[in-house]
């Protein structure tokens, strides 16, 4: 296949991927516009992250949709519109970011495709352990405090399936990683699960956490799914979901950079 008819085919995937998201209410519209940016510069960056990034997209919306309903009743469903631009960027950003960087410095090309790999498949982990952990069973109970049990959804909270799901999602990337070019699988799949236990911890410590005073338990928003007006506990009121997320791809990024895993 010359160049040429593999853009044209790359460029009729990611439209192709974009008109589904958006008629299945996956994103909203800046969503998609981020989801299409992204896109482009892994096309023109490298196909195998491009592949990987479509593998972590359309796993994690697929899960997502599964017994939405259910996690829609205890107030752990992804929000109905679809995700927004700032979620796609905070997730998708930096991969793309370290991809594109081999284009100025292609002997570093296999090392950044690493990199990129390893942060896929933390943002893999942590939806997988999202939308499996909101639908367990058992409560869930913070990962800095485990005595402390929270409401599916809210950050921080851990529990068996979620963290099956996070290691079945980096796993996922990781195999889709050595099956494209044969690089250190076991390091990806480490790197990315490692990254949604920091995630979780971060969530735990920093992130913004409210009380309900009628059910009397911990909540990320300032209505419960209850219906009543939440309190303010503690934790800065910026750091939203989507935050922690960029910074924990961060930390996995300069994680895989700076160790000598990368092939
Ligand atoms: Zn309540």
């Amino acid at each position: 296949m010359s160049s040429l008819a593999g853009y044209a085919a790359g460029l009729a995937v990611l439209a192709l991927a974009a008109a589904l998201a958006r008629k299945r209410g996956a994103l909203d519209a800046g969503g998609v516009a981020a989801a299409l940016a992204i896109g482009l510069v892994l096309l023109a960056a490298s196909w195998v992250a491009l592949a990987l990034m479509i593998a972590f997209f359309a796993s994690s919306t697929a899960l997502t949709f599964y017994r939405y309903r259910e996690k829609e009743r205890v107030g752990a469903a992804e929000k109905k519109g679809g995700r927004s631009a700032a979620q796609v960027l905070c997730s998708g950003g930096v991969p793309a970011a370290v991809a594109a960087a081999s284009l100025l410095a292609p002997e570093q090309g296999a090392r950044l495709l690493f990199a990129a790999a390893s942060a896929i498949a933390y943002a893999n982990a942590d939806t997988w352990a999202a939308e499996l952990g909101s639908l367990s069973g058992t409560q869930p109970r913070l990962i800095v405090k485990p005595r402390v049990r929270v409401p599916p959804g809210v950050s921080g909270g851990v529990t068996p399936l979620g963290e099956v799901g996070a290691a079945s999602g980096s796993a996922l990337i990781a195999l889709a990683y050595y099956a494209m070019t044969g690089g250190n699988a076991l390091a990806v799949f480490l790197l990315g699960w490692a990254g949604e236990v920091v995630d979780a911890a971060l969530g735990a410590l920093f992130q913004v956490k409210y009380v309900c005073p009628k059910c009397g338990v911990l909540w990320d928003h300032p209505v419960h799914v209850c219906g009543s007006e939440t309190a303010y506990l503690r934790g800065f009121k910026w750091m939203k979901n989507e935050v922690v997320n960029l910074v924990t791809e961060l930390a996995v990024v300069s994680a895989a950079l700076l160790t000598s895993l990368h092939p």
